[in-house]
């Protein structure tokens, strides 16, 4: 599942390689990812132009000219994928976009995946991105602001993966965020201590920042179909049951915590 680092990673890619191209038509193959009728999406969209491209949480945010936007969700994953001029399109897709110069772009979402276009003024209101938190990676996510959001009876990991208070977290990378820091996923945020807070913000900041470097995930693909660098070589107890501890060499386990799994160490994290 592309996480905020796969999400940043597209949007630079998209962002570079779209800005003032126009779209000149889109080619829908499964209408319910879209927010309105198949003809409607396609008629509004042909004319305008990539102004921007940014994420806000785990959404990628086209700007478009007109006072748009088109919206992508990319679910559990995706093949995002662009095309040159002359290259043959991948056979598989829900969506494809032309661009007046004969390039585009297509989607194939693995799982669930949106594609909205939404007008600027609608865009306030949009009630899957209009209550994204900040993310770790934005330059206002600051430890203040952290402190200010670990407090109550949530579990911490809970509390991390709500996007309504940060943004782009999902369920690869907080396995060892949170091992790092020494905390069990279960554990009760007002429960952590300030020294754990602060070592877990750093912890957060520098594990999203380290899987930008390497490109992110390895088992999805950039915006040029090109393998993702953060092997699973890197990680520490994620998808490692079994196998012994990194630091302790404590059995890694995994366990239910609510909805999701976790990886940890039973020695390392103690609830
Ligand atoms: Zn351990």
């Amino acid at each position: 599942m592309a996480e905020l680092p796969e999400i940043i990673i597209f949007s630079r890619q998209m962002d570079e390689e779209l800005r003032d191209k126009e779209f000149d038509s889109v080619d829908i193959v499964q209408e319910k990812i879209l927010n309105m009728g198949p003809s409607e999406f396609a008629e509004l969209i042909q004319g305008k132009k990539v102004s921007n491209v940014y994420n806000k949480g785990k959404w990628i945010f086209i700007e478009l000219s007109g006072n748009y936007h088109l919206l992508l969700n990319l679910g559990m994953g995706t093949d995002l994928f662009y095309h040159s001029k002359g290259q043959e399109w991948p056979k598989d897709y829900q969506i494809r976009f032309s661009f007046t110069d004969e390039t585009g772009f297509s989607c194939r979402f693995w799982w669930i995946g949106r594609s909205e276009l939404v007008s600027n003024k609608e865009l306030l209101e949009h009630k899957a991105t209009k209550d994204i938190a900040l993310s770790p990676l934005d330059s206002d996510f600051t430890l203040e602001h952290f402190k200010k959001l670990i407090k109550g009876r949530s579990q911490i990991k809970n509390l991390i993966l709500n996007q309504r208070k940060i943004g782009g977290i999902g369920n690869v990378y907080i396995h060892d965020i949170l091992f790092k820091a020494k905390i069990h996923p279960q554990k009760l945020a007002n429960e952590v201590e300030d020294a754990q807070i602060e070592d877990l913000y750093g912890i957060m900041i520098e594990n999203l920042s380290d899987a930008l470097d390497k490109g992110g995930l390895y088992y999805e693909k950039d915006f040029y179909a090109k393998e993702w660098g953060f092997t699973r070589d890197y990680f520490l107890v994620a998808y490692n049951e079994e196998k012994p501890c990194p630091v302790c060499g404590t059995t890694i386990e995994k366990i239910k915590t609510g909805s999701t799994s976790s990886y940890i160490c039973p020695q390392c994290q103690q609830l």
